[in-house]
């Protein structure tokens, strides 16, 4: 998009989302790793670097004070064997943050200069930092941008209130390496977005610097950076956005490398809001993906932690049933781009969503909204957070969409990709429950009389612990069992299942298979791939009957009709035992028992009632009366 655009106006999505996203560069870590890359002795090689208004400040900065850089493509190498000289003319950090803050004690390495910034950054703390500069020794002009740093670092020890933003403490402790006697750094007090500070640490480390982290100290030695290649992971918050959409919209997004080994904190946002909020969250550790339903709970969250996110929280909170709270991110008012507090609660207010200013976040009640132009404050996660809710019931149009250009030049195509993902729902109707509550003899009944296809997605389970128990591996080898279900060619039939071409029908029944089955079945690689096939079957089929565990919980949470199935286990041991024509039902029951718990317990989707499902109890129900009950709700969704 042209960044002079004035407006872009974003429509709702019909459908729903089915995309891997692959983001930009860590902003954040890509900022922190050219600052160490400009202290390293030798030539750095970063790849996958997020190049946006802020990186780009970044690297202009270094090259006025000597580093060579070279950009191809997203890999910027990097070489300050020359050394580093003070710069000519004032470094510019135009509005990043921190740009401007890592660059202040890398200049006091560097031999002093001026640092400066676009006007909104002039208003942004810096203080703090400045003393904490005069105190080891460093003469330092002005308590805000612009800033002049004379003279070179002679002391060590220094103390730092960390209440305002952890930018000051990574900004110190970045360049410490390089300090003639490195940094004895005391916190004092509890440290805002400490997940930062860890991150900071973490770079520092892959490139050889020796931090000893405490909890109210981080010592570092003097000794330098040792120079290397480096990727830089995608960055963490901005995939909230996406993440966000696949909630509001419903629909599967998964972010690419980017997972539970990521040094970002943010990268918690789908575990910590998500999940809670009730969608589906799947991570590992090089990639993150989330199922939503396009229904959520409000919840109540501490964002202390992941203040960047609290934007999309709030366009989040603002379709969730009932009222969300945000708390912990009083300091976000000032430091950050724009006040994160009050902005997001005006503009939700502008379209018609209730919204309020609490002392150390917001509340916001779910709700509907009408279109209306939001303003963005010159605010990058404004801007792309309250462009989520026009994906949703009514547009929203964005006012000065380019300022998402200081994080994220490429979003609005993304948002436009993720569109163009969209399939429409197939109708489901979803039954979930318990092994022998009668799920399979009505799906078949349903399906004939609706005449809709039926898939019984046990038998998927089955087939696979088949081919496992037939391939010889371990059932608890998670990544070979996995592995086998990935390989697996299965055909659920009416009336027959094959496993690469051979039928297994009866075979999948055996005692075997059933004592097997739900160890197989907690592991969550295996439950990835069937969900995905059980997902392509129905979709293919435009509407479809699907028995199971986890059809209306985590395979289609957004399915048209919810049934979980129940009976007393004693009904269930009865019932089976009538079919099997064994007398022994005391340990069938046990045998039943025993799979519940199983299923109940594991931690990947396990059988659970959905919030939205109408629970239909069979113990004292007869077929007929199960079936024509199911008939008359489906035909109520019309
Ligand atoms: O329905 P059936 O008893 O054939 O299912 C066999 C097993 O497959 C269940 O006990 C459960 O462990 C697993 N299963 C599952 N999710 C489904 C369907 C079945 O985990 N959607």
């Amino acid at each position: 998009m042209n960044r002079e655009t004035k407006r872009v106006k974003i429509a709702p999505i019909e459908g729903t989302l089915d995309a891997e996203v692959i983001l930009p560069g860590s902003k954040s870590l890509t900022n922190r790793a050219l600052i160490i890359a400009a202290l390293a002795r030798g030539t750095t090689i970063l790849e996958g670097v997020g190049l946006s208004d802020d990186t780009e400040a970044m690297l202009a900065a270094l090259q006025a004070i000597g580093v060579r850089v070279s950009i191809e493509g997203t890999t910027v190498t990097l070489d300050s064997s020359n050394g580093l000289s003070a710069p000519e003319a004032p470094l510019d950090a135009r509005m990043s943050g921190t740009t401007a803050r890592f660059l202040v004690p890398l200049i006091a390495a560097a031999g002093g200069g001026e640092v400066t910034a676009h006007a909104q950054m002039r208003g942004r703390p810096m203080k703090d930092l400045a003393d904490a500069l005069r105190a080891l020794g460093v003469r330092v002009d002005g308590d805000a941008l612009p800033l002049v740093v004379s003279g070179r670092v002679n002391g060590s020890s220094v103390s730092i209130a960390p209440g305002v933003t952890s930018q000051f403490i990574s900004a110190l402790l970045l360049s410490a390496p390089a300090y003639p006697d490195g940094l004895d750094l005391h916190l004092d007090g509890a440290a805002v977005s400490r997940p930062y500070i860890e991150m900071t640490v973490g770079v520092m480390r892959t490139f050889g610097a020796d931090v000893d982290v405490r909890s109210d100290r981080i010592v570092v030695s003097p000794g330098g950076y040792a120079a290397r290649r480096y990727a830089i992971e995608p960055d963490a918050s901005t995939a909230s956005y996406p993440l966000a959409a696949a909630a509001l919209v419903g629909g599967r997004v998964t972010i690419l490398g980017l997972g539970s080994a990521s040094l970002q904190g943010d990268a918690e946002f789908a575990r910590r809001v998500l999940e809670p909020m009730g969608v589906s969250v799947y991570v590992d550790p090089y990639q993150i993906e989330v199922r939503g339903s396009g229904v959520l709970d409000a919840i109540d969250v501490d964002l202390a932690d992941m203040s960047d996110t609290a934007p999309t929280f709030a366009a989040l909170a603002a379709k969730a049933c009932g009222t969300s709270r945000a708390t912990g991110i009083g300091f976000i008012r000032e430091g950050k781009e724009s006040d994160r507090v009050d902005n997001p609660v005006t503009e939700l207010s502008r379209l018609g969503i209730s919204a309020s200013v609490d002392p150390d976040g917001f509340s916001i009640t779910g709700g509907s909204h009408h279109h209306a132009a939001v303003e963005t404050y010159e605010d990058h996660r404004m801007a792309m957070s309250l462009a989520l809710l026009g994906l949703v019931e009514s547009p929203v149009t964005i006012l000065d969409p380019g300022c998402s250009a200081k994080t994220f030049p490429g979003y609005w195509e993304m948002l436009d990709r993720l569109r163009s993902t969209a399939r429409s729902r197939p109708r489901v109707l979803a039954i979930d429950g318990p092994a022998g509550s009668g799920k399979s003899t009505v799906a078949k009944r349903l399906s004939t009389l609706l005449r809709l296809p039926h898939l019984d997605t046990g038998a998927t389970y089955r087939a696979v612990t088949l081919a496992v128990l037939r391939s010889g591996v371990a059932i608890d080898d998670h990544e070979s069992v996995a592995q086998a279900a990935r390989g697996a060619t299965i055909v659920v039939g009416p009336s027959t299942v094959t496993v690469d071409d051979v039928d297994v029908t009866s075979a999948i029944r055996e005692p075997d298979v059933t004592s097997a089955v739900s160890t197989v079945a907690a592991n969550p690689g295996v439950r990835i791939v069937l969900a995905e096939a059980q997902r392509q079957w129905a979709r293919a089929r435009g509407a479809a009957v699907l028995e199971g565990r986890d059809i209306g919980t985590a395979v289609f949470p957004d399915a048209t009709l919810k049934v979980y199935l129940h009976a007393s286990v004693e009904e269930r041991a009865q019932r089976r035992a009538a079919e099997t024509g064994d007398t022994d039902v005391e340990s069938m029951a046990k045998a039943i028992a025993t799979r519940d718990h199983l299923d109940m317990t594991r931690e990947s989707d396990p059988l659970t009632v959905a919030s939205d499902a109408v629970v239909v109890d069979s113990t004292s129900m007869s077929i007929d009366d199960v079936v024509s009950t199911i008939e008359a709700l489906w035909e109520e969704q019309g």
